[in-house]
């Protein structure tokens, strides 16, 4: 069986004990065959970028998180982002970029995520890549820049999907597509259930966002892009497939979004 695991960071970012090669390897033997590296500041991304040279089957989306390089002008950035992208023929996507309104202290401000994100939108479709969206409380900010963006002909994904069928179905008219991640395996989440369900079967993803959120059998553990079985489980499950037709799909999905033949 063939899965696609479309949003992983690996090492050294984040608490990643193995090196990536290890993680790509124990992945290639759990039936994993291409996944997208994800960075999310011009440090990760060169991390990303020196990955996907020496691995075939892996992507590179490269991006800035909603409070990453805080420090560097938005004019600087942007141009980062357009001399990684020139570099490697393997950049498939922007991202991940978006909206994070949390506790967190020192990070940016509402306006400067949206100026970040906007830039970030306005480079993807330059460069006729698709977005990988990060909304954390920031659904209405996110829905407005895709109205706005969707009829020029913006593509993507709403990344780690954990909101309401109603939303997902405002993203999905958008033409976006939706990633589905550990989050759909846990119990308090039964919310997302619906999504899961009802989503078009040509607009749905799976991913691990390794090394976090290890899905439902393997939380406490660093998760790792292996373990996208169970999110690609979980999905057969609840809409009565088999779980080779939806490793299929999301298979033919990813390569479809990400135009890798
Ligand atoms: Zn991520």
């Amino acid at each position: 069986m063939d899965f696609f695991d479309s949003h992983c960071h690996l090492p050294p970012h984040g608490r990643h004990e193995k090196t990536a090669g290890q993680i790509l390897k124990d992945a290639a033997d759990a039936g994993v065959v291409g996944c997208v590296a994800i960075g999310t500041s011009i440090c990760e991304n060169e991390n990303v970028l020196r990955i996907v040279k020496e691995h075939q089957n892996v992507y590179a989306a490269i991006g800035i998180y909603p409070h990453e390089d805080k420090d560097v002008a938005l004019a600087d950035l942007r141009q980062c982002l357009s001399a990684q992208i020139a570099s490697c023929s393997k950049v498939v996507a922007i991202g991940e970029c978006g909206i994070d309104v949390s506790e967190k202290e020192n990070g940016r401000q509402i306006q400067d995520q949206i100026n970040l994100f906007e830039m970030q939108i306005e480079l993807a479709m330059k460069y006729h890549l698709p977005i990988i969206i990060h909304n954390r409380n920031g659904d209405n900010e996110v829905l407005a820049l895709m109205k706005k963006y969707a009829s020029q002909g913006l593509r993507g994904v709403a990344h780690c999907f954990s909101q309401s069928w109603e939303y997902a179905q405002q993203l999905l008219q958008c033409g976006l597509y939706i990633s589905f991640s550990g989050m759909i395996t846990y119990k308090a989440r039964k919310g997302i259930l619906e999504t899961v369900r009802n989503a078009p079967i040509d607009r749905i993803l799976i991913e691990t966002d390794s090394p976090d959120l290890p899905p439902e059998g393997f939380r406490g553990q660093v998760n790792e892009p292996k373990n996208v079985f169970v999110i690609a489980q979980k999905i057969a499950y609840v809409r009565g497939m088999l779980l080779d037709d939806i490793a299929q799909k999301t298979y033919e999905n990813a390569k479809t979004l990400f135009r890798i033949h």
